[in-house]
């Protein structure tokens, strides 16, 4: 009893210093000035030593709401450059609490131009400006990226002089303001300068969106496809005959009908019905990924996104006796393919 009444005394003991300590300014500097080091130098999940084509979700959900995700997203590393595939609301300030060295970003390509896959575009453009961008900003996309740029270029012109004007011209040059924009061509390579690295462009049907691309990126042997949105026209399917791993957007018809009958407004019916014919659901991603002999399958921009392990296991329950190699993605999940093996890692950098 008494050795109980010893502990409790010393417990409590702690609790108040702990609580008075924290009122204290010099303890709060020196918790701040580690917690700012700390995150000014923590490895980053980037350009690591080794060879490898890596993968990181920078936003995986699509515009349906879901709490600490960005839309679509999916960054591509190839040896030291980086290549970008869509950009939703969001994923600029994951892309940035994950540290990226903006000046290894070659290039940022656009699926399609809905709006949960370009929103972040300015807020790319601000960061790669402030980190060193030597030229405007690269961006590929399909016919009419010019006037999506172009309209981000009028619009954000009086920020673009403001910083200018604040920071400097040897800071933040007016000469690069602005984007580069390119017309993704089917089944055209992307010229790049990586070595080994190969991107290749395919038309998906995302209809009524008449110009929509997926994309195969191959690296030394390791190769990976984004779907994009589409439904399921057979293209995703041809192009990822046995690929390491196939990022696929899905939608759950079964959790989107449950959500039309409780939809508290008929517009949420209304979209909730539309979007249901220009997807592909979660049962043709797994038959796609088997049919393809696909190594592993990634989904992202869920439709709609698990909220938590029961709605997961709803959400892949189509799966069942299809395909099992599947993870659902999170913001910040990583897929690892050494060059030279056939090892495929997953983690999560955040
Ligand atoms: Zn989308
Ligand atoms: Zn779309």
């Amino acid at each position: 009893m008494k050795k109980i009444l010893i502990f409790i005394s010393f417990v409590v003991s702690i609790y108040i210093i702990g609580l008075v300590s924290i009122n204290s300014h010099s303890v709060q500097d020196r918790i701040l000035n580690i917690g700012i080091k700390n995150i000014l130098f923590s490895a980053k999940p980037f350009l690591d030593k080794e060879d490898t084509l890596k993968v990181i979700i920078c936003g995986s959900r699509s515009p349906l709401p879901s709490p600490g995700r960005a839309e679509s997203c999916v960054l591509v590393e190839a040896g030291d450059d980086i290549y970008i595939f869509d950009m939703g609301n969001g994923s600029v300030n994951n892309l940035t609490q994950y540290q990226l060295p903006w000046p290894n970003v070659k290039a940022v390509l656009i699926t399609h131009m809905h709006s949960d896959h370009i929103a972040d575009l300015p807020d790319a453009h601000l960061q790669s400006w402030i980190q060193g961008r030597t030229a405007p900003l690269k961006v590929y996309g399909p016919e009419g990226i010019n006037l999506v740029t172009k309209g981000f270029e009028l619009a954000y012109s009086p920020d673009y002089q403001y910083r200018n004007e604040h920071h400097g011209d040897d800071m933040l040059p007016m000469s690069i303001a602005g984007f580069n924009a390119i017309q993704i061509i089917d089944d055209q390579l992307i010229p790049n300068d990586t070595p080994g690295l190969e991107i290749l462009p395919f038309v998906v049907d995302h209809q009524p969106v008449n110009s929509s691309f997926g994309f195969k990126v191959s690296y030394k042997g390791r190769t990976v496809v984004i779907s994009g949105d589409t439904i399921h026209d057979g293209s995703v399917q041809k192009y990822s005959k046995d690929v390491d791993l196939l990022v696929h957007s899905a939608i759950s018809i079964d959790i989107v009908e449950r959500m039309r009958k409780l939809a508290p407004i008929p517009q949420m019916d209304k979209i909730l019905l539309d979007i249901q014919d220009y997807h592909t659901s979660i049962k043709e991603a797994g038959e796609i990924a088997r049919d393809a002999n696909v190594k592993h399958l990634l989904i992202y921009h869920s439709i709609p996104t698990p909220r938590n392990n029961v709605m997961e296991r709803v959400f892949f329950r189509p799966l069942g006796g299809i395909f099992d190699e599947y993870t659902l993605s999170d913001d910040g999940t990583r897929i690892i393919m050494p060059i030279g093996s056939n090892e495929i890692i997953i983690d999560q950098i955040n």
